[in-house]
């Protein structure tokens, strides 16, 4: 094994080097490099790190090489660590490859014991400073290092505060601060066991050790799982002498941002404290002055600031965050790092670093994401507006939606037809429940996940859902429900949900409005959402002009295929079937059920033809032009009649009372006979297709009927029919003939041109691994992520993300929902093959992908990476999903 590398002097290293010194290195040395005032210093590097956490021990070498480098920056400095009459001090500082906000420690003022501290006093000549370096040393090392509980340093530093009756730490004298001192060595010696350390080079070696242990710590596993980092990268150290900005009123610490972080508006942003070291400014112990009052303080400190802010950010080609800390009039920079930004302040900044000539369309596109837009999409809470938690369930679809609680699906639309805006709160949805949930301006429910029906409707429609909110005790018969502290909410109390977040506030909360983006003859406008539209408007446009894969969207009625084309669908990747048998048809498939005869049966799909031709129709007309995949019938049958338990009590009453129950007990017994264990396995899709002739010749008829009356009318109809579950080459040869017999005879019928293609869906791992062989029989492929996750996983969609989930995603065992990411290796791999193979077959079959996924940023450039020719998603992602397959290309 190559020997690992130690230690780096700042000088020594650049940006470029973030995986080996850290970001915080990495930029320190770049500051440095750029000439830019930095008290001079060291990184202890990654490598070190690792070593240590792989071993439990300090890599032999290490201590000597601290050595080298303290001894250079003494000579440099002129001072020694830790010197009685003179000493100097250092911070030592954490600093990951990804930055992880306050999760990591940091220790300042090392080198200060009970000797130097009377030197630093001298020295300076300023007792209240030195003595207020010490007690904040004492504090961190007692905290970070030993590990001691940190309020029982602020109680002593509140109660010698309240015995001098001072509000604020400055109000504390050098002989305050002393005795403070006293109080904190004797805190650690009662705690820890042991005596503060008063060997500066003993303080120094447990700082870097307690910044490598800092890594493992509990809070910091948690924030890499959350944000998805690798866990073995380990962190550098910073050794680094110490500018004071709590030496008086000419010294201080501040942060600043190039750009406003929140609206990208340019001008430095920040914020500034005066006599205060280190996190005192982002701690609100006092309160702080604006970046630009420093004008007024120290104006050549300020000037040298704003100039290295441009630099910095002209360097960066970003917009960069700073910490500066300025020690009697001279100005010292600290740390700066590409700024976190909002997503309107994302957009906006992107595009005038455009205008500005600092960097490219392809550039800016990298700058914004598809989540940032969404979340522009859709209505939000103002950050600003006071709101009372009550609950906590799955961001199952995005927006801010408030109305009154209702209960039921059939109050929601009378409340919402008066023009009362309505939240349904249900259990569990169920396709009943879609006339309550178009209605609502929300909809909430304590069970399910975010492949819940209510979670994949709510989001097909665009309605705010939040979904799985397990706390709430709902009772429908009393119209109320429970929160877990007791407080009961009942029909007609105001909601407001946030989807986004999960949120559920009682009472109202005040909604800002999002952003509009429609398409129309192709190109791309964004209304209405202020001084944002014409940024997201030009990036949108940049990823249109990059991008390769189409983007469909999946919608099942012609007002959905209309509204889908205004956010830009480039036509529909599956259009399901299934509602068009619920509702008043529903009466009809329950005599298709109970149909015996094959007459009998045929006499039923005669009724059905037309009601699904004029369904289709309108389809076909709303996207006129572009290509229309219908999925035939997938759902098991049973799905459309009666409960089981309702019927039998039904049946059961009316023999009790001597009534006529013949009908309900031939449901009752086709409710029996159809009734499976696994049903998601059972008689769907093909299968069902296979066993009940006619059932899918004639939607296929009404398809290729309905398309021939769109041409015959001088339109420009393109349906793909689409086969679910198929499982082997068989399947879809045996139903492929009923289809091409039913479109030669609308050919005919109609005598009109009419192109159509057949497919199937691959949504079984043997449909993936068989795809050479069904390519033969097939037009296009159309990956049903959904499904597919769900028989490679053997997770029950339905279920698993109330259940087990959370469990595997805090242990670990999952970093995210294969639900909601596309699962790389496992699901991505039957992607990938499928893709491949198939094509190997048929080199213009045509592949995309409907389901969750095709809305998903991460899986959107996943199916890029695989060449799939589209994406299809719910319409309101379609946005999002054509900026995420631009960003793919860069
Ligand atoms: P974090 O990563 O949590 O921001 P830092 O290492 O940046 O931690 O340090 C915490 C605070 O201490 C910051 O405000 C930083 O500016 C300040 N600080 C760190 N090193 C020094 C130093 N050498 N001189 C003065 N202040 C310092
Ligand atoms: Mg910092
Ligand atoms: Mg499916």
């Amino acid at each position: 094994m190559a020997q690992p590398q130690l230690v780096h002097n700042f000088e020594a290293g650049s940006m470029a080097d973030k995986d080996l010194l850290g970001g915080k290195g990495a930029n320190l040395a770049e500051m440095t490099r750029l000439g830019i005032p930095v008290p001079p210093g060291f990184t202890i590097t990654t490598q070190a790190c690792r070593a240590y956490l792989d071993s439990g021990s300090v890599p032999p070498a290490l201590f000597e090489e601290v050595e080298t480098h303290l001894a250079a920056l003494e000579e440099r400095m002129g001072r020694r660590l830790g010197d009685g009459e003179d000493p100097l001090l250092v911070s030592v500082r954490s600093g990951a490859k990804f930055s992880m906000p306050g999760m990591m420690e940091t220790v300042l003022n090392i080198g200060l014991n009970d000797v130097s501290v009377e030197g630093l006093a001298a020295q300076t000549g300023n007792a209240r400073f030195a003595w207020d370096s010490y007690r904040r040393l004492v504090q961190m090392y007692g905290k970070t290092v030993l590990d001691l509980e940190g309020h029982r340093f602020e109680d002593a530093l509140d109660e010698a505060k309240a015995a001098k009756g001072v509000s604020v730490d400055l109000g504390l004298d050098a002989d305050d601060l002393r005795a403070l001192v006293a109080r904190f060595k004797a805190i650690v010696e009662e705690d820890s066991g042991a005596p503060f350390p008063q060997d500066p080079r003993a303080q120094l070696h447990g700082a870097i050790v307690a910044v490598f242990d800092s890594w493992n710590s509990p809070r910091a596993i948690l924030y890499r799982r959350r944000e998805n980092i690798p866990t073995d990268l380990g962190t550098a150290v910073n050794v680094q002498a110490m500018a004071f900005g709590n030496r008086g009123a000419d010294s201080g610490s501040g942060v600043a941002f190039t750009r406003d972080p929140s609206t990208g508006a340019v001008g430095v942003y920040g914020d500034y404290l005066a006599d205060a070291q280190g996190e005192d400014v982002v701690a609100g112990i006092r309160n702080t002055l604006s970046l630009a009052d420093l004008e007024g303080l120290d104006k050549k400190s300020f000037d040298e600031l704003l100039g290295i802010m441009a630099r910095l950010e002209a360097h960066y080609r970003d917009v960069c965050d700073i910490e500066f800390t300025i020690e009697r009039g001279k100005l010292w920079m600290l740390q700066t790092r590409v700024g976190k930004r909002t997503a309107e302040a994302a957009f906006r900044i992107a595009v005038d670093l455009i205008d500005e000539g600092v960097i490219t369309e392809e550039e800016a596109l990298q700058r914004v994401t598809g989540d940032q837009l969404a979340q522009l999409m859709f209505p939000h809470f103002d950050p600003e507006s006071t709101r009372s938690l009550i609950a906590k369930g799955m961001s199952a679809s995005p927006g801010a939606a408030v109305g009154v609680a209702v209960f039921d699906s059939d109050a929601a639309v009378r409340l919402a037809e008066a023009g009362t805006p309505v939240i349904l709160v249900r259990r569990e949805t169920n396709p009943d429940d879609l006339h309550g949930m178009v209605a609502a301006a929300g909809v909430l429910t304590s069970r399910g996940g975010k492949t819940s029906h209510a979670a994949v409707v709510a989001r097909g429609m665009g309605r705010t859902c939040v979904c799985g909110a397990e706390s709430l005790e709902i009772d429908l018969k009393a119209r109320q429900f429970t929160t877990a502290d007791g407080t009961i909410v009942r029909e007609g109390d105001t909601l407001s949900i946030d989807g986004a977040t999960g949120e559920v506030f009682s009472g109202e909360v005040a909604v800002r409005p999002s952003l509009v983006v429609r398409y129309s003859e192709g190109t791309v406008s964004v209304e209405e959402g202020g001084p944002l539209v014409a940024a997201v408007d030009r990036l949108m446009r940049v990823a249109d002009r990059l991008r390769r894969m189409k983007v469909r969207a999946n919608a099942d009625t012609g007002e959905d295929a209309a509204r889908a084309r205004r956010f830009g669908a480039e036509g529909i990747g599956l259009c399901r079937t299934e509602h068009m048998f619920l509702g008043p048809r529903r009466e009809i498939v329950e005599r298709l059920i109970l149909a015996e005869t094959d007459d009998e049966k045929q006499a039923v799909f005669d009724e059905l033809l037309p009601l699904q031709r004029a369904d289709f129709v309108e389809i076909f007309d709303a996207m006129d032009g572009l290509p229309v995949t219908v999925r035939l019938l997938d759902p098991p049958l049973h799905e459309f009649l009666p409960d089981f338990t309702d019927l039998s009590v039904k049946v059961a009453v009316a023999e009790a009372t001597g009534q006529d129950h013949t009908e309900e007990s031939r449901l009752l017994a086709a409710v029996h006979r159809l009734h499976e264990s696994n049903p998601m396995l059972g008689l769907r899709g093909v299968r069902l297709g296979l066993s009940l002739p006619g059932l899918f010749e004639m939607q296929a008829r009404a398809i290729l009927e309905a398309a021939a009356i769109v041409n015959e009318r001088g339109g420009h109809a393109r349906p793909e029919i689409m086969v679910p579950l198929v499982g082997s080459i068989a399947e879809l040869r045996a139903i492929r003939v009923e289809i091409d017999d039913a479109a030669h005879e609308a050919r005919v019928k109609h005598s009109v041109h009419m192109e159509h293609l057949v497919g199937t869906m691959i949504e079984l791992p043997r449909a993936a691994l068989t795809a050479g062989r069904i390519a033969e029989a097939a037009d296009f492929f159309s990956f049903g992520t959904n499904d597919l996750t769900q028989m490679t996983w053997g997770f029950s969609r339905d279920d698993v993300e109330s259940s087990f989930f959370s469990r595997y995603l805090e242990d670990g065992i999952l970093t995210s929902s294969p639900f909601e990411n596309i699962d790389r290796d496992g699901v991505g791999r039957l992607v990938s093959i499928g893709t491949e193979e198939g094509r190997r077959t048929k080199p213009e079959l045509k592949v995309g992908v409907c389901g969750e996924h095709g809305g998903d940023p991460a899986s959107v450039h996943f199916f890029e990476e695989r060449g799939l020719d589209y994406v299809s998603c719910s319409p309101f992602r379609v946005p999002v999903a054509r900026l995420e397959a631009g960003r793919a290309m860069v």
